[in-house]
């Protein structure tokens, strides 16, 4: 694999550094970072700078542009969901949604997830492996290229725990709120974890203006424990008090994720239990109906169930919305075009 740094992975500030030591005057840095966000693929395509110093780019640094693999345009929504292929030949998914406020972009932060939540197609510890800044930034840079969208909002939430890979993460968001970059603003980014204690703490003390998004999925530590491995290390107690220390240190309202799984956590006692849970902490609940991942046992609650679970949070003053579902007909979610596709190659 190219050992070089990923240019793309650096601010103008860093650029700076590297080009002053090549001897070139400070203002390129702006000029480089400028075309790099542009989503050039090649170093010869910076036309303004001379041939010399692009040389001398491509000798010290590495130009990452992911292929795309596979492109699916939805019939129904028009999201369009990605495969792209990296250098070292892992995939990664991001899907582009539209909404009434603009595009919208949930981006991959690792090849594969460690974490191995029952429901979620992502799973793939032997392929998992950190993106690194650039790697995350390319999605949103060519899914623009390719789709001439101007995209406005990022969602954390496609293949990969981002707390996983909080080093590269927090490098990205600050190249992708970066002003000569992309300059999307930390408002209209959503960050989601399964839960990682420790780094939400860090997460906190970053104090950014983002929107944290909890995998919740169940409303006591028992079922989650038996849905999502990481509440084995960190339970629901630790993960709460986490959240509420969050809130403090930020004051960000929390953002809840509870996938509708049919039986399993959408009964009357859960609805009960995860009201106990929540009542009083400024937060949001997002329902989203299960996705269902093939082979899987788990199915998605029935309409009326997902109603009355929700009709019970309002009534006890819980903000509580059910997501829509977007792209269906194209394996849009977590994680299943890169697993159909594996499936594809090995059969
Ligand atoms: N690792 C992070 C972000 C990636 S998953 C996290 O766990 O939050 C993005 C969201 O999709 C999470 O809330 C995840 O639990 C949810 N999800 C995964 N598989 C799902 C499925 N089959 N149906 C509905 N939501 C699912």
């Amino acid at each position: 694999m190219d050992q070089r740094t990923h240019i793309k992975s650096l601010l103008p500030a860093e650029l700076e550094t590297v080009l002053q030591e090549m001897g070139e005057p400070k203002y390129r840095a702006k000029q480089i970072f400028r075309w790099l966000h542009l989503g050039v693929t090649s170093f010869d395509e910076m036309s303004d700078l001379s041939k010399n110093l692009r040389a001398k780019l491509e000798e010290r640094f590495c130009l990452t542009v992911p292929q795309i693999l596979r492109k699916q345009v939805s019939a129904k929504d028009g999201t369009i969901k990605y495969l792209f292929g990296l250098e070292d030949g892992n995939s990664i998914e991001s899907v582009l949604m539209k909404y009434e406020h603009g595009y919208s972009i949930c981006i991959s932060t690792q090849a594969g997830c460690k974490m191995g939540c029952v429901f979620c197609a992502s799973f793939d510890p032997a392929k998992s492996r950190n993106l690194t800044a650039a790697e995350i930034i390319d999605e949103i840079i060519f899914a623009q290229k390719d789709s001439g969208v101007r995209i406005s909002n990022i969602v954390l939430m496609g293949t990969g725990e981002p707390l996983d890979n909080y080093t590269n993460v927090r490098q990205f968001l600050r190249l992708v709120t970066h002003p000569d970059g992309l300059n999307i603003g930390m408002r209209h980014i959503s960050l989601s974890t399964c839960g990682l204690v420790p780094m939400i703490d860090e997460l906190a003390k970053d104090k950014l203006q983002l929107t944290l998004s909890i995998s919740l999925h169940a409303p006591n530590s028992e079922l989650r424990s038996q849905l999502m491995p990481v509440n084995r290390r960190y339970d629901l107690s630790l993960l709460m008090a986490a959240c509420k220390r969050y809130f403090k240190a930020t004051g960000r309202r929390i953002s809840f994720e509870y996938a509708m799984i049919g039986g399993v956590n959408d009964t009357a006692l859960c609805a009960d239990q995860l009201v106990r849970l929540l009542k009083g902490f400024p937060c949001h609940v997002n329902l989203i109906p299960l996705n269902h991942t093939e082979g899987s046992p788990l199915k998605p609650s029935k309409r009326d169930d997902l109603r009355k679970f929700q009709d019970k949070l309002l009534r006890n003053g819980i903000n509580a919305t059910v997501r829509r579902t977007l792209g269906s007909d194209i394996s849009a979610s977590c994680g299943q075009l890169r697993r159909q596709v594996q499936n594809e190659v090995k059969e």
